[in-house]
């Protein structure tokens, strides 16, 4: 199914973001039905498929893509974790307010079922996308100090100019006693991260950055910049925590989980 791995690719590589995720809502499920069969189940969405659908901006990751909901590998990760882990899952039952920004469709739509009898304390934000309830850019938030319980931001700072003053941001609007989730892509094999503000040409920062969106390729001091904002930061290797059977069954790849406290 090499072709269905181009494809994607090609349609990550070209459509611009905001309209991607119209496209890939119909566009998937119709690729999943070369996958149809038993051996992969998406504990998000529940669908089955003898695999997952291929994945990837450079380098096609094959088995990733639910064609169901779109979650990816990180994605079914990071819900067993929130659904299972004490303290997350008791804010979450408890309707604790989210602020979820950048936010996975695949997750948005859990959330908005979990938080129906309180719609008004899971709220959505991203600089453009017309599915957010929110549009602001993360570097400069117009929320309250010490207002949100619990932080998605995935696989955002690495988009963002100024990280620090991102986390800082998020830090300033996190209550005591709050979460946030904060998974970044992470090349183990850099000690520091490596970024250059004068690279501004797509093709060079897909080169050298992975994406041709991103500005900067994080190494192992990412632990150390989400400290440096104020929170107290985990690495954790969530998927390690399963029988083998179970990281093939949910195909959980290798992403580790990044998780920070204030307070
Ligand atoms: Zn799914």
């Amino acid at each position: 199914m090499r072709f269905v791995g181009k494809t994607i690719r090609w349609v990550l590589n070209t459509i611009p973001r905001p309209a991607l995720q119209r496209v890939a809502e119909w566009a998937v499920p119709i690729l999943g039905l070369f996958y149809i069969g038993k051996g992969r189940r998406c504990p998000i969405c529940g669908c089955e498929r003898r695999k997952f659908l291929p994945y990837g901006y450079g380098k096609v990751r094959e088995d990733a893509l639910c064609p169901k909901c779109l979650s990816l590998e990180r994605h079914r990760l990071l819900w067993f974790y929130l659904m299972n882990n004490d303290a997350e899952r008791e804010k979450i039952k408890s309707l604790s307010t989210i602020l979820h920004i950048a936010p996975e469709v695949c997750l948005m739509r859990q959330f908005k079922k979990i938080y129906i009898t309180k719609p008004q304390n899971y709220i959505t934000a991203d600089l453009e996308s017309p599915l957010a309830d929110m549009h602001f850019d993360v570097q400069s938030i117009p929320m309250e100090d010490n207002s949100v319980d619990i932080i998605i931001c995935n696989h955002l700072l690495e988009h963002v100019e100024s990280d620090y003053k991102a986390l800082q941001e998020m830090y300033r609007i996190m209550r005591n006693g709050g979460i946030g989730v904060m998974l970044a892509p992470i090349d183990y094999s850099r000690e520091t991260t490596f970024e250059d503000d004068t690279i501004t040409d797509p093709k060079q920062r897909a080169e050298l950055f992975g994406q041709y969106d991103h500005r900067r390729v994080y190494g192992k001091d990412y632990l150390e910049r989400l400290r440096a904002a104020g929170f107290e930061a985990e690495e954790i290797d969530y998927a390690a925590e399963f029988s083998d059977y179970a990281r093939t069954l949910y195909s959980f790849g290798c992403d580790h989980l990044y998780i920070v406290r204030k307070g």
